[in-house]
């Protein structure tokens, strides 16, 4: 039985990338072979942290396990197309090093191994992008950020060989990339270190990008913000990442969403919140209140006699959903707006009506409610039935 990957790394389903990050930091070395030299059940937890982390760190794949478990990912539980930036991992990369060039654990992440005279992928690249309130729920056609990133050389044409000249073969590894190398009890494999498992060796390097077949550069990117994107989002921008070498891959951007808060609405996922004001004698009498929403003007129905504290909901008025159709929904909450100042006409009919609740005199002398409320709020009430109380 394969264990939850939550369970493996010790957290609960609703756990950030970065606790995810964190936990499997911490299982990583804990466990990790050359702390145990030997020990099997070390070794195991590493793999298996590896495998929960590998999953766990990528929105889709986690999004599938959520869903459909271990089977949704197949039978090697996505094992096989692990993503793993080691950037994001200042200064682990030392620890994670020793296995990164293949060997014993090569294939738990196979897409870093590397292989001689095949070149290396790019790197997948990260970007925090701020996005307004509005245009998180509306979404944005044409947004364009600019990347720093390394770009595949043109002068070399990214081999990294100055003009007229080609690669040679590594005479150390004798282009094969890798040396055997023992450590404790392990006999690894370890990336050649005189061409860094390439297998081949540059005689005379470009002099625009030194050798490396790549060079830094900023790059303009334009892409599709969908509506309805939410905070810790990532938007993946397939082969967008850096250049490879050799051969390798563009690795891909990823766009993690930041959403700004709006002082009018508070998000909950797709659904929005947002405090409502109400005149409190239409709370008491009931009536038709006009309102705006993120789609325009609209109304809700007060029945008479509506409690301050009342929550209405307007169905798919709150943000569009990202995955499948249709949006969330509005909750207004209802306080009874109280005005803090009061001509002394409207002191005379407040008190008049306070008076006429406290005796339970229903109906003070020559005053209806729609006369009292005319007089209070400036006539928005004409159109009531008259009825006295
Ligand atoms: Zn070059
Ligand atoms: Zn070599």
């Amino acid at each position: 039985m394969k264990r939850d990957y939550y369970e493996v790394l010790g957290l609960d389903r609703s756990a950030s990338l970065d606790e995810i990050k964190k936990a499997y930091r911490k299982l990583a070395m804990q466990h990790h072979p050359d702390q145990n030299p030997g020990d099997k059940a070390s070794e195991e937890k590493f793999k298996e942290a590896a495998e929960a982390y590998g999953v766990l760190s990528d929105q889709e794949k986690r999004s599938t396990y959520d869903q459909f478990g271990h089977a949704g990912l197949g039978g090697n539980g996505g094992g096989q197309s692990f993503q793993f930036d080691p950037r994001q991992f200042a200064g682990f990369e030392d620890i994670l090093g020793s296995f990164f060039g293949g060997g014993l654990f090569g294939d738990a992440f196979g897409g870093q191994r590397r292989r001689a005279g095949q070149g290396e992928p790019g790197s997948d690249l990260q970007y925090t992008l701020r996005i307004p309130f509005r245009d998180a729920v509306f979404g944005l056609e044409n947004q364009q950020i600019e990347v720093p990133r390394l770009e595949s050389c043109e002068t070399c044409g990214g081999n990294g060989c100055a003009p007229g000249t080609n690669p040679q073969s590594c005479p150390q590894c004798r282009g094969t990339g890798q040396v055997a190398m023992r450590q404790g009890f392990f006999q690894m494999a370890m990336p050649c270190p005189r061409c860094e498992g390439r297998g081949k060796i540059i005689p005379s390097p470009c002099g625009t990008c030194r050798g490396q077949g790549r060079i830094q550069k900023r790059s303009t990117v334009t892409f599709r913000v969908p509506a309805g994107v939410d905070r810790g989002m990532r938007l993946r921008l397939v082969g967008q990442g850096e250049a490879g070498t050799g051969n390798g891959p563009r690795g891909d951007l990823y766009i993690v969403c930041d959403v700004q808060e709006d002082p009018r609405y508070q998000r909950d996922g797709v659904d929005l919140h947002t405090k409502q004001e109400v005149p409190w004698p239409l709370l008491v009498l009931g009536g038709k209140l006009r309102i705006e929403t993120l789609y325009g003007e609209d109304h809700i129905k007060l029945d008479p006699g509506t409690p301050s504290d009342t929550v209405v909901k307007l169905v798919n008025a709150g943000v569009p959903r990202t995955r499948g159709s249709g949006r969330g929904d509005l909750y207004l909450h209802i306080r009874a707006a109280v005005p803090k100042k009061l001509s002394d006409e409207q002191q005379v009919l407040a008190r008049q009506l306070l008076e006429s609740l406290q005796t339970g005199d229903e109906s003070p002398a020559a005053v209806t409610e729609e006369g009292l409320l005319a007089k209070v709020f400036g006539g928005h009430h004409k159109k009531s039935k008259k009825k006295r109380a």
